[in-house]
């Protein structure tokens, strides 16, 4: 399989480079791109051997250049894009962070290669472009995400599907009381008991933004009215999601918490390996299973991402760049972990939705967004 990750050095990537590791007969790497994390894509390169290398800017594609003489070494969003375009793939990872992986994605469905898909935002933003354009091209959007990795595993027939289940370990601040939410720290909130991550999706699971951005993810992905699609917090993590059909059957996918399983799975799929994971799962060993429903009032961006999602348009582009910058803002100290929630919620009433937006409008409304969020502050 000739493949290509895009984000090679950040969480989701680097993991996925274990998974190629441990199966190199399988994969062919074409290129990687990863930020400008110089040190890690060094490593990279003499693990893998790609044709080409993609980083952020310039400067660092010089420095490569010189060090590895017969690399191809690309730069910028512009090489992103190449890389996305290049039919030498059988199969792209995009596992970027926010708003970066939408170009590519398009670039790459339009070049009729495969996705394995770990950037929500893509979907959240242009999800009806996305899928719309995917189908034209006869392309595969393989979601990473576990959770949508669990369902497409159980959904069989789609037109005898109840609704989806999407299970969330309710973050750091389950049990905590909302004053607590609303005093937290950057540190605890960087604290999420169930899953090593990226810091921007580990504050997005610590408001349960992230389960709503996944909401609108699954929506997009298995073409489901939001009705049909439940929100479960299962702190432990073992059924990563699950779809009901409508004879009241359900169908789960189980496993200990591990992002190498639903990784290697887009990357070979409709085939199964032994490959990185090494455990077998045991029921014994995991015990009880615990269920609840989430607590709105303690984590409202989830509503918001619902009412994004249920009216569309470039309402849910709109509240994924308020909440991707206010999570910048907060992590830079800026503003409380309870003012993503009222910001976003501020920049989505003020916004007037644009139904069946173009991408330019999608993009055009995501850099307004993001304008109005940072203006925030100067307002405080
Ligand atoms: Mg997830």
């Amino acid at each position: 399989m000739k493949i290509s990750i895009l984000g090679s050095t950040g969480s989701i990537g680097r993991q996925a480079v274990e998974v190629i590791q441990k199966m190199p007969d399988y994969f062919d790497i074409v290129s990687i791109c990863g930020g400008d994390n110089i040190d890690e894509l060094r490593k990279q390169i003499k693990i893998l051997n790609p044709e080409n290398v993609c980083v952020k800017s310039q400067q660092n594609a010089l420095l490569l250049k010189k060090e590895f003489p017969k690399l191809n070494v690309l730069y910028g969003d512009e090489g992103l894009i190449e890389v996305a375009s290049d039919k030498t793939n059988e199969r792209i990872l995009v596992s970027v962070s926010g708003k970066t992986g939408l170009k590519p994605t398009l670039a790459a469905i339009e070049n009729k290669i495969d996705v394995a898909l770990a950037n929500k935002e893509t979907l959240v933003m242009a999800g009806d472009i996305v899928m719309a354009k995917a189908k034209e091209n006869g392309v595969k959007i393989l979601p990473v995400d576990s959770e949508h990795g669990a369902i497409h595993q159980c959904l069989s027939n789609r037109e005898e599907v109840e609704k989806l289940i999407i299970t969330a370990s309710g973050g750091p601040f389950r049990n905590k009381t909302i004053d607590d939410i609303k005093n937290a720290t950057v540190e605890e909130t960087l604290h999420h008991p169930r899953w090593n991550m990226g810091k921007k999706i580990t504050i997005d699971s610590a408001t349960l933004m992230n389960k709503g951005l996944e909401v609108i993810e699954a929506h997009h992905l298995f073409n489901m009215p939001y009705e049909k699609i439940q929100v479960v917090v299962h702190p432990q993590s073992i059924v990563h999601s699950a779809v009901e059909y409508v004879d009241g059957s359900v169908i789960a996918q189980l496993g200990f918490p591990s992002m190498h399983i639903p990784i290697q799975y887009t990357l070979t799929y409709p085939h199964r390996y032994e490959g990185i994971e090494t455990r077998n799962f045991d029921f014994i060993k995991a015990g009880r299973l615990d269920f609840e429903a989430p607590d709105l009032e303690k984590f409202p961006c989830l509503k918001l991402a619902f009412e994004a999602g249920k009216q569309g348009g470039t309402l849910p582009a709109v509240m994924n760049a308020a909440n991707e910058e206010a999570v910048f803002m907060f992590l830079n100290g800026k503003i409380s972990l309870w003012e993503i929630y009222e910001i976003t919620k501020k920049i989505m009433s003020e916004h007037n939705n644009i139904l069946n937006p173009s991408l330019e409008q999608i993009l055009e409304q995501d850099k307004i967004a993001r304008e109005k969020t940072k203006n925030q502050l100067l307002n405080k």
